[in-house]
């Protein structure tokens, strides 16, 4: 038999109005998604895409390569679920979600991922994590770009270069291996990851606190630092498998075959380094300008190209295919094209249109979001978010609103 030992929690966090998150914890299967779009999409993306992850649960395959394979499949259902419900309907235009999954068979650990959700393994007192986060500061730190202390507080840490729900054609990564009796596998959203170090999340894990247990003290660390997003954790505790027919589990964990899903990433890398180069031609600046500056202006370059050939990216809760999203331009609330995003002095951003809507007439917990921006999948969604912004009810406002509109 198999000894689990399973703690899961998700918690809205002390900033954001809803949570988009959403996790599935079963028998054999175990899985985070963090949802984001415009409106209230999130939420929808993230417990759509779980649906075909929860349905694995209590099958039984063959092997480990039909296990995988399933897993997989999974995935890509879950992508086309979204996709497929965001075509449909407008007011879900524009909302994607990550989606990081496992399924364990017998003393295997199957794991699929997309977006910059996380799965841990911790392992006599070292924390492994065993997923890439498919974000931009990501890419720049396997480029040599950034240290992994400078992406851990870069300002666009959050722009995410896969999710599911964006493309129909989606590259997955999948990632098998042994677990030893006394792993932890950690699964988490940003929430957790981006306000609570790898450090702490170890010392949590490897404490004398039970899996509930830790999995709270996760979150109200989390909550303690200001708690910015919807915190997700889901923690298994691999206690023992006793059936010795599955796999041999001795010595280190046997990676039978990472896969990157795709060349996505080598791609951006080739991209970056070509574009990176092609605008560095067309400037008047020389060689010996500092390095920093150059791949400034061709991360640029090449976000701004690859946004609008190559439709794939998502960014944060920005889709740069349909790059809209509806911001604040001094006192008045406008459309924005492009992302709310800077690298170095360049602004991925400009009007697209202006509204006749004041920043005071907007609640105030909406204009901390709008200062954000808010995702939106066109044009018409953009208006659509203006008009139906929440109001602020205050007296204040109600002057505004006389004295401005109508
Ligand atoms: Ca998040």
């Amino acid at each position: 038999m198999r000894r689990l030992d399973v703690a899961a929690i998700t918690d809205q966090g002390r900033v954001r109005k809803r949570n988009e998150d959403a996790l599935y914890a079963g028998e054999a299967v175990f899985a985070v998604a963090d949802g984001m779009g415009g409106h209230l999409a999130g939420d929808v993306a993230s417990a759509t895409a779980l649906l075909p992850i929860e349905a694995l649960d209590g099958r039984v395959f063959p092997d480990a390569a039909r296990t995988r394979e399933a897993l997989l499949d999974a995935i890509l259902a879950a992508n086309s679920a979204v996709v497929t419900k965001a075509a449909e309907q407008p007011d879900l235009r524009g909302m994607g979600t990550t989606l990081t999954a496992i399924i364990l068979e017998g003393r295997r650990l199957h794991v699929g991922h997309v977006g910059d959700s996380r799965a841990y393994l911790v392992r006599d007192g070292a924390l492994t994590q065993l997923t890439s986060d498919h974000t931009l500061v990501a890419q720049l730190v396997e480029e040599g770009q950034l240290t992994a202390e400078q992406a851990a507080y870069h300002p666009q840490r959050s722009i995410v270069t896969r999710a599911i729900g964006v493309d129909p054609n989606l590259a997955v990564d999948t990632l098998t291996i042994d677990l030893l009796d006394g792993d932890q596998i950690l699964l988490c959203s940003d929430g957790l990851t981006g306000p609570v170090s790898d450090v702490e999340i170890l010392g949590v894990l490897t404490g004398e606190a039970p899996a509930d247990e830790a999995v709270q003290q996760l979150v109200d660390t989390a909550n303690a630092r200001g708690g910015p997003d919807n915190i997700t954790v889901v923690l298994v505790r691999f206690i023992a498998e006793d059936v010795a027919a599955s796999t041999n589990g001795e010595g280190g964990p046997t990676v039978i075959r990472p896969d990157r899903g795709g060349d996505t990433g080598e791609h951006w890398a080739a991209a970056i380094r070509r574009l990176g180069a092609l605008g560095h031609a067309g400037d008047a600046e020389e060689d010996d300008e500092r390095p920093t500056g150059r791949w400034q202006r061709g991360v640029a370059i090449v976000a701004v190209l690859v946004a609008l050939v190559a439709g794939t990216w998502f960014g944060g809760r920005w889709l740069l295919s349909r790059s809209f999203f509806v911001g604040i331009d001094g006192d008045q609330v406008a459309v924005y094209h492009g992302v709310p995003a800077s690298v170095g002095p360049v602004e991925l951003f400009w009007v697209a249109e202006p509204s006749d809507v004041t920043v005071e007439e907007i609640a105030d917990w909406y204009v901390v979001e709008l200062r954000d921006g808010v995702a939106a999948a066109d044009l018409a969604d953009a208006r659509q978010i203006i008009r139906s912004a929440p109001r602020d009810e205050t007296e204040a406002a109600e002057g505004a609103g006389e004295a401005g509109r109508e």
